[in-house]
């Protein structure tokens, strides 16, 4: 059965490093100093905002490690638990995905994780066999057109939403990332939350217009859009300045969040495949 259309509004529970690259090679409990408790307290002022509406919130498994509370925190207020890797690095090879799998299986089997969420929204077609042995039922981990939802199989992925200014693409494959082919191809990659940072209204609007053509739009944003860490984002600046591309992840999106929350009908992804498979 074909589900109602509704937003697929998703949160990479990560720390506010996370879109640099800078910090992967350093030991779990430097990052854990670098994270200086962010991830546990945004936790509940994110809670708060979100009420009752239910979103799906992929975690970054080194979070649980170093704040044991979180998952059940996340379940208790009716969200799905997912799973955004264990430690927040580019995943692309079998090896190296096998090995994040590993680590993190005992708080996934105790959690009940079912989502998967590659980082930086890049992963191989080799990934969906390793996520079937691993007990996931879907995936959001390449960017497609607002209403793809492929079967690799018997994993699902509904890909993070793009809308296709040329023309749907025919062959679509992991990877499929933000980068300049995907742009060139005419593709506004519109559920990632540097368009919707830099787009606000647009994406909105967009947004807007895939509910009433019968769509479900998945866009996600990060825990530092809505709660801003620390000296923020002063901390950050010596990544700004390698990487002026990571500003728009800087930008507070409180308010289109809750914009969004008060315009539209929400779902988790888990949700959404339950009533598809129905
Ligand atoms: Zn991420």
């Amino acid at each position: 059965m074909i589900p109602s259309p509704r937003l697929l509004l998703t949160i990479d529970y990560e720390s506010w490093y996370a879109p640099s690259r800078r910090y992967d090679s350093l030991t779990s409990k430097e990052r854990r100093n670098l994270d200086d408790g962010f991830a546990c307290n945004a936790l509940d002022p994110i809670l708060e905002k979100l009420k009752d509406v239910k979103t799906s919130i992929y975690l970054v498994g080194e979070l649980v490690e170093w704040y044991p509370d979180l998952p059940q925190k996340i379940a208790d207020a009716g969200h799905e638990v997912g799973f955004h890797c264990q430690v927040h690095r580019p995943l692309t090879t079998v090896a190296d995905i096998e090995h994040d799998l590993e680590k993190s299986f005992e708080w996934r089997r105790k959690y009940n994780v079912r989502g998967f969420r590659a980082p930086m929204i890049n992963t191989i077609e080799d990934v969906y066999p390793i996520l079937e042995r691993n007990n996931f039922i879907y995936s959001s981990s390449l960017y497609a057109p607002t209403g793809t939802v492929l079967r690799k199989g018997n994993i699902w992925e509904l890909p993070v939403s793009t809308f296709p200014l040329l023309g749907h693409p025919a062959n679509i494959q992991a990877p499929r990332r933000m980068n300049l082919p995907l742009v060139l191809g005419g593709e506004f990659p519109y559920g990632s939350s540097m368009m919707s940072g830099l787009f606000t209204k647009t994406v909105f609007r967009i947004i807007e217009r895939e509910l009433k053509a019968g769509l479900s739009p998945v866009i996600f944003l990060h825990p530092y859009e809505i709660v801003p860490p620390n000296n923020w984002p002063a901390r950050f600046a010596r990544d700004l300045l390698a990487n002026p591309l990571l500003y728009p992840f800087t930008f507070n999106k409180s308010n289109f969040l809750n914009d969004l929350l008060h315009s539209f009908p929400i779902s988790t992804l888990a949700d959404f495949i339950k009533e598809s498979a129905q």
